[in-house]
């Protein structure tokens, strides 16, 4: 009998939410490191992946968020993007999941003199590498941070539109939220609502439940990046659910920047339950020590939804994808495919 671990990963998946720097592989950065001639502190890919985990002692997002300048420092070349885009595809493929949209900030990798068009397009290149080698869709979000200025972000916004359909499916707001409201953003997502692009905002993780509806009535999202707290003010749980704006959570993340206290507190049976549109992503394959088959390993074990609950959670993740009607009929017809199959064999492995 299959164990809780095959089953989950055999599910077919999809993961909208994952950081590019944050699921770098040690031993990438070794070898971006030694084609870069940059020294670094310990030559064990085990030890160096403690200057890129969030550790135990992890205690908010602001936190979370320095671990990501180590990575970053290595991908500030055409080669390492492509490399870094590539290997995330390979990393998805290894999960089972078919589609995958990638997001990161396109304003970190200029530190060498990357043009912002450079960037996206070296990243673009490493995903269509990995969609032709790993058979995986994978698309992606370029994020507007909030620690940067209105015309670094606006800047952002004009490179994801000359992109938009050609890889570049959505635009981002992350960062810390707890310095920055989402309302200072307006002018920067006002462009992106004039340029047709499909906006996903962080909020509801470090800062309160409000931040959610200004990320939807005034920034215009389509999607809400974790969002897990809008539990916390019941109008705001009535505006996700009554618009059916999905939330991208990622439980181990949200758990490790102490958006949640703990599993035990943790409320995706009561969204799910609530008819809200959840889904569950990674973040950040590395940070966070996580992948998807992990996540929903956590949501049979510790929440107790059933097979038949977790494909309507897949089945939620593909009425939010940010991709062209065609592509996700398609995306849509094969994923239906895959998952009656796999509760097909799910059935039959558990017969006696
Ligand atoms: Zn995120």
């Amino acid at each position: 009998m299959a164990t809780l671990t095959e089953r989950m990963k055999a599910l077919p998946k999809i993961d909208l939410h994952v950081h590019l720097d944050g699921s770098v592989k040690p031993e990438l950065i070794m070898e971006l490191a030694a084609e870069q001639g940059k020294k670094l502190p310990t030559s064990n890919p085990e030890e160096l992946l403690r200057f890129m985990q969030a550790d135990a002692h992890c205690d908010s997002l602001a936190r979370y968020l320095e671990t990501f300048h180590f990575v970053v420092g290595f991908l500030q070349t055409a080669e390492a993007l492509e490399k870094a885009a590539l290997q995330l595809v390979e990393q998805a493929a290894e999960q089972n999941i078919i589609y995958i949209e990638v997001r990161y900030a396109p304003q970190l990798h200029r530190e060498q003199g990357l043009t912002i068009d450079e960037v996206l397009e070296a990243v673009l290149k490493g995903l269509r590498e990995g969609e032709r080698k790993y058979d995986v869709t994978a698309r992606c979000i370029a994020i507007c941070l909030r620690g940067h200025s209105e015309e670094q972000n606006l800047e952002v916004i004009e490179a994801a539109s000359r992109y938009l359909n050609r890889g570049v499916v959505a635009v981002d707001l992350a960062g810390s939220e707890a310095d920055y409201p989402p309302e200072q953003f307006e002018k920067v997502f006002e462009l992106a609502k004039q340029l047709h692009l499909p906006i996903t905002i962080h909020a509801g993780e470090a800062g309160g439940a409000g931040n959610v509806g200004t990320a939807v009535n005034r920034l215009g999202a389509g999607r809400i990046g974790h969002g897990v707290r809008v539990m916390e003010n019941p109008d705001m749980l009535e505006l996700v659910r009554a618009l059916q704006i999905p939330l991208e959570l990622c439980p181990a993340s949200n758990i490790q920047t102490k958006a949640i206290e703990s599993w035990e507190q943790y409320p995706f049976r009561e969204l799910f339950d609530q008819g809200v549109k959840v889904t569950v992503n990674t973040d950040n394959l590395t940070v966070s020590n996580t992948n998807l088959t992990k996540e929903f390993e956590a949501l049979q074990s510790r929440f107790r939804f059933t097979d038949e609950e977790l494909c309507r959670i897949v089945r939620n993740a593909i009425d939010a994808v940010f991709l062209q009607d065609e592509e996700k009929a398609e995306l849509r017809a094969r994923m239906n495919l895959m998952l009656e199959k796999w509760q097909c064999d799910a059935t039959n492995l558990s017969a006696p």
